[in-house]
């Protein structure tokens, strides 16, 4: 077949689509936000700026500011998630973390460089939690005071049962610390109902901001007082919260992506919120899931397991990560691999971002076409006179 002389007939891509899980592709409003003029972040500008962006990520899960205060951080969603873990466990306090992957496993490493008193319960990366060993994890003497655990696992997908896990630590009055690093914005999160006592996120997954804004929800009355001497500096959230509340910053914030990160919102807000970008995502899940089985390819987890916003799907057999990821570079689209021993097995799809349903209409053709083109190369056909 022709093909197989040409494996690729395509033309450089006018518009590249990232299907990675953050960052993401900018809608037309953010981009233009960046070219915001200057701002000195010590002027009332910024002071402004950074109101409305706490205001609007309370707002985001409609939570009260004389509970619940949105802490804002330079840097990415590790910094909220190591601001949150070493910020909030008293010098007396212990912390039990749920494991099940690189981001559970990352959780227990912030623990261990703070010198947290620490339990992991530790789970193959993709397993489900139990429940019977949370609680065997709760109740054992002495008890944790806090509870670390990610709500949506990106290594795989699994979206992890924190209504469950929240309901065990809220009976036995132990903090839910959860990284919502990529759920924040897009699955909902019952902050009250779950017991959680902080929430990391992040400006650029599922809020459509860019890199640079990390934030932590947290609890006012979690907020360790100023005379306890911190862990950390640059991430103690008592300190960045305290600026904030009298409309001051404690070191520069990234202004640039700040004034993203408020459009971002203002839009997430106008599109109706979390559980319209929740539709959103799942509606352009369905799009990949539906054409990927059509061409035979299998998810690694089940839809009831997965979050809207990522699966991971089986590599299509004789095709490796690297032809298949290239193929689609080359069409216009960047998918994602797996992490650590997944690497060989799976590659990841994020539909977190600004596209349109047609966009993964056209990169399932394009999957197709790389799949294609990739077993001609390997399996000639047998030639018609043979
Ligand atoms: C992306 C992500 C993080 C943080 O990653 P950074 O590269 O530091 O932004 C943390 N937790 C989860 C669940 C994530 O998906």
């Amino acid at each position: 077949m022709g093909l197989a002389m040409n494996p690729d007939p395509i033309g450089a891509p006018t518009r590249t689509i990232l299907l990675n899980p953050g960052p993401v592709t900018l809608s037309a409003r953010v981009r233009a936000a960046l070219h915001e003029p200057d701002l000195c972040h010590r002027e009332r500008e910024y002071a402004d700026l950074q109101d409305e962006v706490r205001r609007r990520l309370l707002a985001v899960y409609d939570l009260d500011p004389a509970i619940w205060a949105a802490v804002l951080l330079g840097g990415s969603g590790t910094a909220a998630m190591e601001a949150m873990v070493s910020s909030l466990v008293p010098a007396t306090g212990s912390l039990a973390v749920v494991e099940n992957g690189v981001y559970g496993e990352r959780l227990s490493r912030i623990a261990t460089i703070h010198d947290l008193t620490h339990t992991p319960l530790h789970r193959p990366w993709g397993a489900d939690i139990p429940l019977d060993e949370v609680t065997a994890l709760l109740d054992r003497s002495p008890r944790p005071t806090h509870l670390a655990v990610v709500h949506h696992e990106t290594t795989t997908g699994r979206l992890n049962p924190i209504a469950r896990i929240g309901a065990a630590c809220r009976d036995r009055n132990v903090g839910v610390l959860l990284d919502g690093v990529s759920s924040f914005g897009a699955e909902p999160i019952d902050f009250e109902g779950w017991g959680i006592t902080a929430c990391a996120g992040t400006a650029n997954k599922c809020l459509h901001g860019v890199p640079g804004v990390a934030f932590v929800i947290v609890r006012r009355d979690a907020l360790l007082p100023p005379s306890v001497t911190p862990r950390t500096l640059s991430l103690d959230l008592g300190t960045w919260c305290r600026a904030q509340d009298t409309r001051g910053t404690p070191f520069t914030p990234p202004v640039t992506a700040m004034h993203a990160c408020v459009e971002a919102l203002r839009e997430h807000a106008e599109e109706g919120g979390v559980l319209a970008r929740r539709a959103r995502y799942e509606t352009r899940a369905h799009i990949v899931a539906r054409g990927f089985e059509e061409m035979g390819m299998a998810p690694l987890l089940r839809t009831e397991e997965s979050s809207v916003a990522l699966r991971s799907w089986q590599l299509p057999a004789g095709v490796s990560y690297e032809a298949l990821h290239d193929g689609l570079k080359r069409r216009g689209f960047v998918v994602y691999a797996g992490q650590g021993a997944l690497a060989r097995a799976v590659f990841r799809v994020a539909v977190m971002g600004e596209m349109g349903d047609g966009d993964l209409e056209r990169f399932v053709r394009a999957v197709g076409e790389v799949v294609a083109s990739e077993r001609a190369i390997r399996e000639p056909e047998p030639s018609p006179t043979s």
